[in-house]
């Protein structure tokens, strides 16, 4: 039997390799991306043996699973879930970034309720659909000034979730030419967060400078989330 630890160490040794070569083959250097362990459904002991392997950001969905981790184990705490307004509170007491924001009325929810800063990534929809949430291209210049007027938030970047219907390489370079026009406009928007456990090569020769892997790291979830 290997323990959780020697599992959660050696899927993360493969995961570290992956991201190093693919970094080479894109001419980028490895310490420009950073991995966000995305840790929702798995436990606050899981949390602890990845802060003892040196990582040090966590990626979360549900408000009510990551609240109690975040104020276990300190680091960075990425929310990357669907935003309901009446958690906003809440997720604003443990979150330091903010993935998932597509709608200026959060934006200006969120800001009034953080008590620290918290970056934030806007999410860009690259097929038009409702389920995994996003904004549509055009409607991000009217988002970024939303963040940009705030009094609590830092524009990170652009995030995206690739669609299933195409490949992961067709989705990264919409997205890539997207963030490349954002950017012109945004020169402060300096990252980009894109890539899951199946897809995370591909966005890094895409640009991502932010990947959210969970079940490469951690193994399949009981309930997907
Ligand atoms: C769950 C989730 C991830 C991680 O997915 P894996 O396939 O387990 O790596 C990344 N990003 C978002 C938005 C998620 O919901």
């Amino acid at each position: 039997m290997t323990s959780r630890y020697d599992e959660i160490a050696s899927n993360l040794d493969r995961v570290r390799e992956a991201v190093k070569s693919a970094a080479t083959s894109a001419a980028r250097k490895y310490e420009d991306i950073t991995l966000i362990a995305v840790t929702k459904t798995f436990p606050v002991s899981d949390v602890h043996i990845l802060a003892s392997l040196d990582v040090h950001h966590y990626g979360e969905n549900r408000d009510s699973d990551a609240a109690p981790k975040a104020s276990a184990v300190p680091g960075t705490w990425h929310f990357q879930g669907q935003i309901q307004s009446n958690k906003l509170k809440s997720i604003a007491s443990w979150a330091h970034v903010i993935h998932s924001l597509d709608e200026a009325r959060h934006i200006q929810a969120l800001d009034k309720v953080a008590i620290h800063r918290i970056g934030v990534f806007l999410q860009v929809s690259l097929d038009g659909a409702e389920g995994r949430g996003g904004a549509a291209p055009a409607d991000l210049p009217a988002l970024a000034d939303s963040v940009l007027g705030s009094t609590h938030l830092d524009l990170m970047g652009l995030m995206a979730v690739a669609p299933l219907e195409v490949s992961s390489d067709q989705a990264f370079e919409k997205l890539a030419t997207i963030y490349g026009g954002f950017k012109a406009s945004y020169p402060m928007a300096t990252s980009l967060s894109a890539g899951m456990s199946n897809d995370f090569e591909s966005a890094i020769s895409h640009g991502a400078t932010h990947i959210r892997v969970g079940s490469s790291i951690l193994g399949s979830r009981p309930t997907p989330q």
